[in-house]
Parts: structure tokens; C-alpha cells; sequence
């Protein structure tokens, strides 16, 4: 028998300093971060100095950093139309790694990085792994997928610089993923909250008690999850459930995550400047009030991102947290602009669905929203799969259950939608994403 004697450094970590700093300070070193990338991509990138000449700007404008206002956004679709290596600011000889998206249409998206970069984006990480109670003495497994996806490495890099113990699987091969959870005393794992939630049902197949193990931390991202998706997975293995914020075109993971109180991700504004738009007209909403989260990255070199605007939708909260840092708090992205499903004239996201779901007893965290037409009309149809208790019992306990979920999605969305129950596992389990929509509406035409 192994024995894991970790040892917890509770609290402050020196390269969390950055966390805790006074405003003031926070805002000058802010200014002076983005005067530097403003002038480095103008200097250096074509496109974004044509739209700033085409509005009769220069770098030196930047007077404060309200005068952010001022420069044009950047958008997913500039990064296409550049593609590859259109949007970098550094010569090839300077850039080390190239990280890129898996685009479901066409080329993938293309981010690059200097050896500064892969610097400010592992010390992001290890404030993300140090704010989630993760440090030296932890066993941490990274199943994040490594390659061109940037969750991997993202993580690696940054549990190896606190000085864990890093198990690099990546995704797949669930049952190779507990066997080590068990036998290598994990402590702490990234991964995609869906795919935890598969590790945790085949772990109880096995007969592997997770509540038994030392693992106490996850750190969950790449996908939006809900709240009741978080009550899911800690109430079935005693861990606290981080929700960690990132997306390559600004850095990978790392832009934001949580602390110990949970509530609002803190984002590493002195790298990472945030901004809440309306996604309509672009203006500057107050803080505290919803719509798209625009990030200006502050020191990177390879690939500047000037306001980019990231299609998710979240609210900068006013309060300051009471864990002490002074960095902005997010919340928790609930939604993706570009994730909107309208059906019969009506918006709807996954997440919305995912929580009423939930919420109701004898449902699992596996469903599928399929959309077909009909004569013309939208029609949406939920996948839930149940518990096998349910599953096995009478047929008017499933009866009585599609009312609840019926009734609770009519209530969460204002929209009258057919629920199909599924028997557990009918649903196919991703190791990364899920795959939680599948539209076909266009393919029954
Ligand atoms: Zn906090």
C-alpha cells in the first residue's frame, strides 16, 4: 500500500502575487501593458494597422485605458481570413510552439507563441492550479487532450512549474484513467466536466469507490457547465469542482478560474484585459450588466489579440470577492452567442436545458438536443438518459418523470419541447467536448 503524503501549502503562492495587488497598481501596469501591444501590433500586423490608419488613429492615442474604446475588435473571422500566419507579430525564428483549433468548418485557427509567451501563460496556470488549493505534493492528472489543442499542454506546463507530480494521459482510454487515479494516489484532474462525469459512472462499474481515494480537486473547463452539473459531480465524489476559463486565440486555459468561494471566475486581468459589450451594437456595458466578454491580451508577443471579441456571454461582477484578490470575477460563462440554438423564434441555450435537467430527480448528465423540421416548423427533441433505478422500475415512474422534465423545460425555456428517456449509456460519451446538439434541420428538408 502506497501512501500519499501530501503536503498543502494552504493559501498564498508567491506567482500569485499579481492576484492581490492593489487597483491603482493593477490599472497603470494595465496602461503600460497595453500601449506596448497596441504599438508592437501595429507595428508589426498588417491588418490592425490598416484599421487603425483607417480611423485616423495611433498607438500613441492610448491615453488611458478607458481610450481602449477607441481601437477596432478583432474577431474569430480575421483570424480565418489570415489564415495562417497572418495575425503574428513575430518573426518565425522568434515563435517556438503553434497551438490550433479544431474548427468544425474548413481551416482550423492558428495561435502562436514565443518562449515569453509559453512564460506568462505557465505562470497563468500555475495561479489558476495555486487559486484551486493545487501545489507542490499534489498528484495532478492531466486528461486534457494533448496536441494542437492547447488544454494539454496548458496544464502540464503549469502543474509541473508549481511542483506537482504531472500524470500526462490526455483524453481517452477510461479505464487506464481510473486504474491510475487509484494505484499513482491522484489528487487533483483536468479534464472536461462531461468527461468526468463518464469517468466517474465507468469508475463505478468497476467497483472503484471514489469517495475513497485522496483525489479532492477537478478542475473542469473547455465546455460550459452549469451549476447544477457542479452539485452533480461533487456530491458523487467528495472532490471541489473548479471551473477553470480559457480559449486559444487568447492563451488556452488560464484566462480565468475560481477560488475557493466558487462564485465567479477571476480573470488574470494584468495579462488578460476584460471588457462586457453588447454583442449587437459593440458598445461598453457597466459593469454587472450581461453580454459578450471582449479580452485584450496585455504581454503576448506572438500573436496580439486586441479586443477580441470571444462570443461568450457572462457579466463582470462589481463585488469584490472575499477570498482578497483584487482581479475582476466573470461569471461563470453560461452560454456562447455563436451556441444559440432559435427554434420557433425563440432563443435557447444547452446550458439552460443541462440545468432544468438536473434539477430534476432521476436524470443523468448525458442528453442530446436534436432538431429536425417538420412541414416547415422546428421541432426539438431531448435525450435525457435516466438513472438505472428508474430506468428498471415500473413504466409509470418514467412516465411520471417525462411530466417533470416536460413541465421543468417549459418552465426554463417558455417553449414546449418532446423528451425522449433513454436507458443509461444509450448516449454516446465524448473524451473531450460533448456533443450535446445535433441539428438536422437543414438534412430533413
Ligand atoms: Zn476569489
Amino acid at each position: 500500500m502506497s501512501t500519499h503524503t501530501s503536503v498543502h501549502y494552504q493559501g498564498f503562492h508567491p506567482a500569485s502575487a499579481p492576484d492581490f495587488a492593489p487597483v491603482p497598481q493593477m490599472r497603470k501596469l494595465q496602461l503600460d501593458r497595453l500601449n506596448y501591444v497596441v504599438t508592437r501590433a501595429y507595428e508589426n500586423v498588417s491588418l490592425f494597422q490598416a484599421r487603425l490608419n483607417s480611423r485616423a488613429l495611433r498607438p500613441d492615442d492610448i491615453r488611458m485605458l478607458e481610450d481602449i474604446r477607441k481601437l477596432p475588435f478583432t474577431t474569430k473571422a480575421d483570424l480565418r481570413d489570415t489564415y495562417p500566419f497572418g495575425l503574428f507579430a513575430s518573426k518565425m525564428p522568434e515563435v517556438v510552439r503553434l497551438h490550433a483549433s479544431s474548427g468544425t468548418t474548413g481551416k482550423p485557427i492558428v495561435v502562436a507563441y514565443t518562449s515569453e509567451d509559453v512564460g506568462v501563460w505557465t505562470n497563468a496556470m500555475v495561479r489558476c492550479f495555486a487559486s484551486c488549493g493545487v501545489n507542490q505534493g499534489d498528484v495532478v492528472q492531466n486528461a486534457y487532450g494533448y496536441g494542437l489543442f492547447t488544454g494539454g499542454l496548458g496544464a502540464h506546463y503549469g502543474a509541473e512549474a508549481i511542483g506537482a507530480t504531472v500524470i500526462p494521459i490526455s483524453g481517452g482510454n477510461t479505464d487506464r484513467q481510473i486504474m491510475v487515479m487509484k494505484d499513482f494516489c491522484v489528487t487533483a484532474i483536468c479534464c472536461t466536466p462531461s468527461y468526468f462525469v463518464h469517468l466517474l459512472e465507468r469508475a463505478m462499474e468497476l467497483d472503484v469507490d471514489v469517495h475513497s481515494l485522496p483525489l479532492r480537486v477537478g478542475i473542469f473547463g473547455a465546455e460550459p457547465w452549469s451549476e447544477s452539473m457542479r452539485r452533480f459531480i461533487e456530491s458523487h465524489s467528495s472532490i471541489r469542482a473548479y471551473d477553470i476559463y480559457g480559449l486559444s486565440e487568447i492563451v488556452g486555459p488560464g484566462v480565468g478560474i475560481e477560488c475557493s468561494h466558487q462564485n465567479g471566475l477571476h480573470i488574470l486581468e494584468d495579462h488578460f484585459y476584460p471588457e462586457i459589450i453588447n454583442p449587437e451594437t459593440g458598445e461598453p456595458l457597466e459593469e454587472g450588466m450581461e453580454g459578450e466578454l471582449v479580452l485584450t491580451t496585455l504581454s503576448k508577443h506572438a500573436m496580439p489579440m486586441i479586443r477580441y471579441r470571444t462570443r461568450d456571454i457572462t457579466s463582470l461582477i462589481p463585488e469584490p470577492c472575499p477570498c482578497g484578490r483584487t482581479l475582476r470575477r466573470i461569471r461563470r460563462i453560461a452560454r456562447r452567442s455563436d451556441d444559440m440554438i432559435i427554434i420557433r423564434g425563440v432563443n435557447v441555450f444547452a446550458s439552460q436545458i443541462e440545468a432544468a435537467l438536473l434539477a430534476v430527480e432521476g436524470t443523468l448528465p448525458h442528453y442530446q438536443i436534436i432538431l429536425t423540421r417538420s412541414k416547415g416548423l422546428d421541432e426539438m427533441e431531448i435525450q435525457v438518459e435516466v438513472t438505472p433505478d428508474v430506468f428498471s422500475d415500473k413504466i409509470g415512474s418514467m412516465e411520471a418523470l417525462n411530466r417533470n422534465l416536460v413541465y421543468a423545460l417549459e418552465q426554463a425555456l417558455g417553449l414546449r419541447v418532446a423528451i425522449r428517456l433513454v436507458e443509461p449509456r444509450a448516449i454516446q460519451r465524448s473524451e473531450g467536448k460533448a456533443k450535446r446538439v445535433i441539428d438536422r434541420r437543414n438534412m430533413d428538408q
